[in-house]
């Protein structure tokens, strides 16, 4: 946690009051999200529903081992109920309940460090922020949003009576606990409604939400229904009012349910439920498998990225229920990392309910169910990209992600590589939106490898001096500028039967595209200029490892290139930032033999000849992105050429 905890305002020992300060991003977020969630007022809702059945969740776990904490009562239920007069919301359940210490931690600070993290990012413009806040679950005190006081009273389940604690606040940077009498475990929270919030305290109203908002929840959620008896003429009669407890939800869990059963809203609703997401999924695949590993699954594509997501530590992973029964949240177990941002529940019975985290690094079936769900994600996705829309909207937000995948886990290279997206000179924007299956389809004749360029920035890509006979021929190039790209390309050696190549790596290898004559004349050229090539290399010396006349440049005058098995320089540069000491390379330079720089090199002598040889090498290094070791000396060379 973030901040220093509360201090303490008051102390009555009779019952133990104390008054205590709010976290500050507490304060934050009460303050962020009365003003911000105005006209989503009812997802509070949810959010106080969603803890109940947490709260059921985890009773149900803990009475594995000690059936004693039901203290007799295992039916697990949420009570929901509402006066008018008084104005006021009840939500009670049978669940795990908090002591002393649970409440002050849990209904004090922030439980999510995601949240807190990412308060601390909040400009201040509130404009902005508002529309921020709706990207991650806001919990417990969205009550405040309808309520100007909130009262919790609850008892940890296996408690004495006696250890019952309540909590009030008016939600403005202070909150008061003492301790009570409670007869039940579990918690009720009474929401005090503001004047203008009054609409919440109606029946009709509240059975819609929870329809809305909790179907899919597995523990019932009750509301009472009074039925008066009539006598014969239809009147009702005085005080025979009987009220009963009515199921308003469906109360059978989501991903059980045969998926005809299951409505594209609850599904949605589903998943703001395990996601703790504002907004909705973009995709989802629901499966039920029998055979020899039994599991059902039921996996999302979240809309946008949580706050955490390059965070190592960062929440990942599913939902993990065996028979049901909820064992623990984030269980990361069951997705590579590259699929980090896929969330969801697994339920299976191939664990045992007594499982750990520990445990599941050393169960044979955790690994099984990985490759499993693994194969399920990538499935998904490959479904999605059937909507180019919606899979821009994931491959601009997940891309960078599903690009760690090639290197992660080579079993599933190819798939993987199918659905990656990239920039490319056939439009020669930085959009990535061409797949290898449409760059495959547009090879050229004679063409035999997948072209890329990588480089620091989009920019820097797409006028790479490497491209220009590429260009002159027609041949599309991937242009790669994302950090991770050099390394990816590492990991993808090839698609659908191509090879890759690097366009600034090794020789040219145009495939058949170039006809017999045009080789033929190159090696006419080559030879013609061999002079030449023998006197820049000798004024170069160490500087590069060879210098060779090309046919790869139309427009500049040289060009660097690195040997075919060389790391690349955006690696080079990422390697060296992290403090990586990495060998000196030493490029080949290329010549354009073409251009009239090279012909005013070929006449020059003397100092002029060794001060325009520099200054192609320095050149085509700045082109590519790199930097000089001595600029200085760059820049006087070229003056001297200039003003000469
Ligand atoms: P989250 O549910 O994402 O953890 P919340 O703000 O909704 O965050 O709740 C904070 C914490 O308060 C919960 O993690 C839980 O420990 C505790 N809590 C909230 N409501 C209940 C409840 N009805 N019963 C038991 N504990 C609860
Ligand atoms: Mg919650």
């Amino acid at each position: 946690m973030t901040t220093a905890p509360h201090e303490k305002t008051a102390d009555n020992s009779a019952n133990h009051e104390e008054t205590l300060g709010f976290q500050t991003e507490v304060k934050q977020l009460l303050n962020l999200m009365i003003h911000s969630l105005y006209s989503n007022r009812e997802i509070f809702l949810r959010e106080l529903i969603s803890n109940a059945a947490d709260a059921c969740d985890k009773l149900r776990y803990a009475a594995l081992d000690n059936d004693a904490l039901y203290e007799g009562d295992s039916e697990l239920r949420i009570e929901i109920e509402h006066n008018r007069e008084a104005n006021t919301i009840t939500l009670r359940d049978n669940g795990i309940g908090m002591n002393r210490a649970d409440v002050i931690a849990n209904l004090g600070t922030i439980a999510r460090s995601g949240t807190a993290e990412f308060l601390k990012q909040l400009s201040g413009e509130q404009q902005k922020d508002a529309k921020l806040i709706g990207q991650f679950g806001v919990g417990f005190y969205s009550g405040f949003i309808v309520a100007d006081e909130i009262t919790v009273r609850t008892r940890k389940a296996g408690t004495e009576v006696s250890e019952g604690v309540e909590w009030r606040s008016k939600g403005e940077g202070e909150f008061t606990v003492s301790d009570i009498e409670q007869a039940q475990h579990g918690t009720e929270i009474t929401l005090h409604l503001k004047e203008d919030a009054k609409e919440f305290a109606d029946d009709y109203r509240l059975q819609g939400l929870v329809r809305k908002y909790s179907d899919h929840i597995e523990v019932p959620v009750r509301m009472p229904k009074t039925e008066t008896a009539t006598d014969d003429e239809g009147n009702s009669i005085a005080g025979s009012e009987v009220t009963t407890w009515e199921t308003v939800n469906e109360a059978t869990a989501l991903w059980s349910r045969p998926k005809s059963d299951v409505s594209e809203d609850e599904y949605k609703a589903f998943y703001k439920h395990v996601a703790h997401d504002f907004s909705d999924p973009l995709t989802w695949s629901h499966n039920k498998v029998e055979g020899k590993l039994e599991y059902t699954s039921l996996l999302y594509v979240p809309g946008r990225a949580p706050f955490d997501m390059f965070e190592r530590d960062g929440a990942r992973g599913v939902k993990l229920y065996v028979q049901r029964v909820f064992i623990m949240d984030d269980a990361e177990q069951f997705l590579p990392l590259y699929l980090r941002f896929i969330k969801g529940v697994l339920d299976t019975r191939e664990l045992s309910l007594n499982v750990s985290r520990e445990l599941l690094q050393q169960d044979p079936n955790v690994d099984k169910i990985k490759a499993a769900l693994t194969k399920r994600g990538l499935d998904m996705l490959k479904k999605l990209t059937k909507d180019k829309e919606q899979y821009q909207t994931f491959w601009k937000t997940f891309g960078s992600v599903l690009k760690e995948g090639p290197g992660e886990d080579p079993s599933n290279r190819e798939k993987i590589a199918g659905l990656l997206r990239f920039a490319s000179t056939h439009t020669d924007t930085s959009a990535q939106e061409h797949s290898l299956a449409d760059y495959v389809e547009r090879m050229k004749e004679g063409q035999r490898k997948i072209y890329y360029v990588v480089a620091d920035s989009f920019n820097a890509a797409k006028n790479s001096p490497h491209l220009e006979i590429f260009r002159k021929k027609g041949i599309e190039v991937l242009l790669l500028s994302d950090r991770i790209d050099d390394w990816l390309m590492s990991h993808l050696t090839e698609y659908d039967g191509k090879t890759f190549a690097d366009v600034a790596k090794g020789e040219l290898d145009l495939g058949d595209v170039e006809d017999a004559d045009e080789k033929k004349a190159q090696e006419e050229t080559a030879k013609a200029k061999e002079d030449l090539v023998k006197r820049v290399k000798e004024a170069l010396g160490d500087c590069v490892q060879d210098v060779k006349v090309t046919h790869r440049l139309t427009d500049s005058p040289a060009c660097v290139v690195l040997p075919e098995h060389e790391m690349g320089y955006q690696m080079r540069r990422i390697m060296e930032a992290a403090g990586q000491p990495l060998p000196e390379v030493k490029p080949i330079l290329e010549l354009n033999p073409d251009h009239a720089l090279v012909a005013r090199l070929e006449g020059a002598e003397g100092d002029l000849f060794t001060q325009l040889s520099y200054i192609l090498l320095d050149q085509a290094i700045i082109a590519e992105g790199g930097h000089l070791d001595d600029p200085a000396a760059y820049v006087k060379r070229l003056n001297s050429v200039l003003t000469a």
